[in-house]
């Protein structure tokens, strides 16, 4: 007789009402993954006691996951984290889930920094991750580059709450500033050598904001205005004024914006402009270097 409590059956249950939904590419892996959370076992336990009889209880929760999943709740969300750059991180609604992506933007932010450091042998490299959100950014360079001095801005107070558990979960020293952009910081008291940034940078009328995980995240964190580049203009106008000479700005950005990114820092002072792409072959960050910092003497 069909046992209707069994892991294999109600795993089989999901798969089917995900397949019909359509809200996720992978419905074996996300019916497994509800199922694992639901009764606190990795995935393996799953293949390894198909026939097991869940509790009322473990029914219950796994139902409720699903119904999650169901109306399209992101898979970090409802387990609350996200594996970046090899390592865990606690998100939620408040913060941005954090893309393969920007694996490419840390890449480059360590290849900067060490740089940076091997022509710098006096003082500690400091570096400042603008708009942190989960911290996924700052904490995947802090953890590779432990001697550098790491900073990170972020306004909403929740991310910024998720983005301190995440350092300290990691052992790391980075320090957290609340603040809308550079609002809070002083240009006399706060030079960097290298600013890495994740700003949103979709266009506000952009349909996919409504669709799939996007609907689910902080829309603050993706829309920035009619073109996507309010928010990256106003940091390209405002970086030289926190970098130390020869310091270097580096920002994520959309498929379509590297040009556009490319004028605005070659406006803004910066040289050596260079685009980089990432894992799917798209422009998704540009660098450019500093030539000469309008607050400092000339
Ligand atoms: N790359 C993300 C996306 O297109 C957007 C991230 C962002 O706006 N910073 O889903």
């Amino acid at each position: 007789m069909l046992n209707k409590t069994s892991i294999h059956y109600l795993i089989n249950y999901a798969l089917q009402k995900l397949l019909s939904s359509g809200v996720t590419d992978s419905p074996k892996i996300d019916a497994e993954i509800l199922m694992a959370k639901a009764i606190k076992k990795n995935r393996s336990y799953l293949y390894t006691w198909p026939e097991k009889q869940l509790s009322t209880n473990e029914i219950n929760e796994f139902r409720f996951l699903l119904s999650s999943r169901l109306i399209g709740k992101p898979i970090a969300y409802i387990l609350g984290k996200k594996e970046f750059w090899g390592l865990e991180f606690k998100v939620n609604e408040s913060t941005l889930i954090p893309r393969p992506d920007t694996e490419i933007v840390v890449d480059k932010a360590i290849e900067l920094a060490k740089k940076i450091q091997q022509n710098n042998t006096l003082d500690k490299v400091k570096v400042l991750d603008l708009g942190t959100g989960s911290g996924a950014i700052i904490c995947s360079i802090k953890h590779e580059l432990k001697n550098i001095d790491a900073f990170a801005i972020e306004v909403d107070k929740v991310a910024i709450k998720i983005a301190k558990i995440n350092a300290q979960n990691l052992s790391l020293d980075i320090n957290f500033i609340k603040s809308n952009w550079f609002n809070e910081l002083k240009p006399s008291s706060h030079l960097f050598n290298l600013i890495v940034a994740n700003p949103p940078y979709i266009e506000e009328q952009d349909q996919h904001l409504k669709q799939g995980d996007l609907k689910f995240e902080p829309i603050s964190a993706l829309a920035s205005g009619k073109d996507g580049l309010r928010d990256i203009t106003h940091i390209c106008q405002q970086a030289s004024k926190f970098l130390v000479n020869n310091g270097w700005l580096l920002i994520e950005h959309g498929y379509n914006q590297a040009h556009k990114v490319k004028e605005l820092m070659q406006q803004n002072d910066f040289g050596k402009i260079e685009t980089i792409k990432d894992h799917g072959g798209n422009d998704r960050a540009t660098l450019g270097n500093l030539m000469y910092a309008k607050n400092k003497t000339k």
